[in-house]
C-alpha cells in the first residue's frame, strides 16, 4: 500500500518512495542518557517507534537506527557530580532507558549506536569536511563554517541573515560566522577525550547523528524522525554536515513529532509527581502511557493533563474488558457474510489511516468500530455464538492492530487491575470538574447505546463515589446533579 508523509522538508503531504524499495533507510534521533527519561521524552521513541513498526506492517523491510547520546556536557556534569567516569554514568542510563522502552513496547531498532563506539566515523567526516573547506580550525577547535553551505535553513525556514539578529558577536570571537558551530572541541581536564588530528577532544552534538547515519544506512537515506524541538539547529546541522560531507540529499523525508506539552492545566496531587517514564509505568502501566502518546496525532501538539490520562484509561478499559469477553465467545456454526464483509472493510480503513500520515488515532476509531460491532451481535446480545470464519478475522485483524501500533500488549486482567486503581486514585483524590462529569455522562451514554452495560454501571459507580447522581429521562436525555 502506497504511504503518504507530511515531509517537514517540503512542507507537504507526498507519497513515500523509498530509493530501494525492498529496503528502507530510515534514521530517528534517540535519548541522551544522563538521567531517567521524562514522559515528554517518551513522545519522541513511541512516535518513531510507530513509524518503524507501521512502514513493517505496510511490507516494508525496514533499516532503522536510533541512536544514544552517551557523550555529552550534561552526562559529564553529572557524573561529576556522582563522582563517576561519565561513560558509567551513561551506560548506567542507556540500561535504565531500555528499561523503559521494553515497558512501552519499543521494537529493538536494527542498530542503536553510542556515540562512544562511533568515533572513528565521527572524525574521519569532520576530516573530510575540513579538507573539503566547509570546516575550519580555530584555537583547538573544529567549526563548521555555516555560510559555506549554500541550502543552509531549508529545513527550518531560516534565512542566515535572520539568524545574525540577536547573536551576540563578541561572545565567540575564533568564530568566522556566528552561526558556525563546533564538530570537535578539546577535552577539558578530567573531562573524556579520544585522540584525534585536532588534539584529545571529543565531538560536538551533531556530528553524531551525520556519522551514524552514514555508518548504517549510507550517504543518503530515505528518511528522518525526530522531535519538533530538534528541528533547529540540530536537524538544519546535520543536513549541512551530510551533504556537504557526502555531496548529495541527506535525506528525502523529515517527519517531526509535536511537543507534549506540561502546565496547561493543573495536574491533581495524586498524578503530580508522576513524571518520569519509570514512575508512570510502575502506577498505571506502559500500556496506558504507549495508548495515551499513540491517541493524538503526533503532528498536533498535546497537553498533559488528568484528562488525557483518563481517557487513556476509558480506551484501554474497552479494549481489555472487550478481549476478556471475545476470548469467552462461543464458536458457532452459523457464518454472518454481512459481518465478515465489515471486519474486512474495517482492517481495510485501519492499513489505509496508518498508511495516511501514520494516523493511529484514526486507526483507532476503527478498532472501536471493530469492538462495537463484535459487542452488539455477539457479546450484549444472546447469539448462539460466534462464526468461526468471522473469529478469526476479527483475531488477526486485532493483532494486526496490536502489532502495527504496539497498542494492546499488556495481560487483560492486571491492566483492567491496574486500571481500576488508578481511576479510584484519580476520583479520590479530585473532586470531578463539570467538564469531566459531562464527559463521563457522554461516555455513559455511547456504552449503553453499545449494549456495554458493563462500563455503564461502572461510570455510574465513579459518578456516584463522587457524590454525582444521575438520571435518565423518559425523553432518552441524561441529567445529573449533585446529591
Ligand atoms: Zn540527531
Amino acid at each position: 500500500m502506497d504511504i503518504f508523509i507530511n515531509n517537514s522538508l517540503t512542507k507537504k503531504k507526498e507519497k513515500f518512495v523509498p530509493q530501494d524499495k525492498d529496503l528502507i533507510k530510515f534514521y530517528s534521533c534517540g535519548p541522551t542518557t544522563y538521567d531517567f527519561l521524562h514522559v515528554g521524552n517518551a513522545r519522541a521513541l513511541v512516535v518513531g517507534d510507530l513509524i518503524y513498526r507501521i512502514l513493517l506492517a505496510e511490507g516494508y523491510k525496514v533499516n532503522f537506527v536510533r541512536n544514544f547520546t552517551d557523550v555529552d556536557d550534561k552526562i559529564i556534569e553529572r557524573a561529576a557530580k556522582e563522582g563517576v567516569d561519565p561513560l558509567v554514568h551513561s551506560q548506567r542510563f542507556i540500561e535504565e532507558c531500555q528499561k523503559d522502552m521494553k515497558s512501552l513496547n519499543l521494537l529493538t531498532p536494527t542498530h542503536s549506536p553510542k556515540v562512544s563506539d562511533t568515533m572513528n566515523e565521527i572524525i574521519e567526516m569532520i576530516e573530510v569536511l575540513v579538507a573539503k573547506g566547509y570546516a575550519y580550525v580555530a584555537e583547538g577547535e573544529v567549526l563548521f563554517n555555516v555560510p559555506s553551505f549554500k541550502d543552509y535553513g531549508k529545513l527550518s525556514r531560516k534565512k542566515l541573515e535572520d539568524l545574525q539578529h540577536g547573536i551576540r558577536v563578541d561572545v565567540d570571537a575564533k568564530k568566522k560566522h556566528p552561526s558556525d558551530f563546533v564538530l570537535w572541541k578539546p577535552a577539558k581536564p578530567g573531562e573524556p577525550a579520544w585522540k584525534s588530528p585536532w588534539g584529545p577532544g571529543r565531538p560536538g552534538w551533531h556530528i553524531e547523528c551525520s556519522a551514524m547515519a552514514k555508518k548504517f544506512l549510507g550517504d543518503h537515506i530515505d528518511l528522518h524522525h525526530g522531535g519538533i524541538d530538534l528541528m533547529f539547529p540540530h536537524h538544519e546541522n546535520e543536513i549541512a554536515q551530510s551533504e556537504c560531507a557526502n555531496g548529495c540529499t541527506f535525506s528525502n523525508n523529515w517527519c517531526h513529532n509535536e511537543f507534549l506539552n506540561f502546565g496547561a492545566e493543573k495536574m491533581s496531587k495524586s498524578l503530580g509527581n508522576v513524571i518520569t517514564i519509570r514512575a508512570f509505568v510502575e502506577s498505571y502501566g506502559g500500556e496506558v502511557l504507549r495508548h495515551l502518546l499513540s491517541s493524538v496525532h503526533y503532528r498536533s501538539k498535546m497537553e498533559w493533563s488528568d484528562g488525557v490520562i483518563e481517557r487513556a484509561l476509558s480506551d484501554i478499559e474497552r479494549i481489555h474488558l472487550f478481549l476478556l469477553e471475545f476470548s469467552k465467545l462461543k464458536t458457532s456454526n452459523k457464518e454472518t457474510p454481512a459481518n465478515i464483509e465489515e471486519v474486512k472493510k474495517i482492517r481495510k480503513n485501519i492499513l489505509n489511516e496508518l498508511a495516511n500520515d501514520f494516523n493511529v488515532p484514526g486507526a483507532l476509531a476503527e478498532l472501536f468500530n471493530l469492538i462495537r460491532l463484535i459487542n452488539r451481535e455477539y457479546i450484549a446480545s444472546s447469539s448462539e455464538g460466534i462464526g468461526q470464519k468471522l473469529k478469526e478475522s476479527t483475531m488477526e485483524l486485532l493483532s494486526l492492530m496490536a502489532a502495527s501500533t504496539g497498542l494492546i500488549y499488556e495481560n487483560p486482567q492486571e491492566i483492567l487491575d491496574k486500571v481500576g486503581q488508578a481511576r479510584k486514585k484519580i476520583s479520590g483524590s479530585d473532586n470531578l470538574t463539570e467538564e469531566k462529569i459531562s464527559s463521563l455522562v457522554a461516555e455513559r451514554k455511547e456504552a449503553r447505546i453499545s449494549r456495554d452495560f458493563k462500563r455503564s454501571d461502572e461510570i455510574r459507580n465513579i459518578l456516584q463515589d463522587s457524590g454525582v447522581e444521575i438520571k435518565d429521562n423518559p425523553d432518552g436525555t441524561t441529567t445529573w446533579s449533585y446529591k
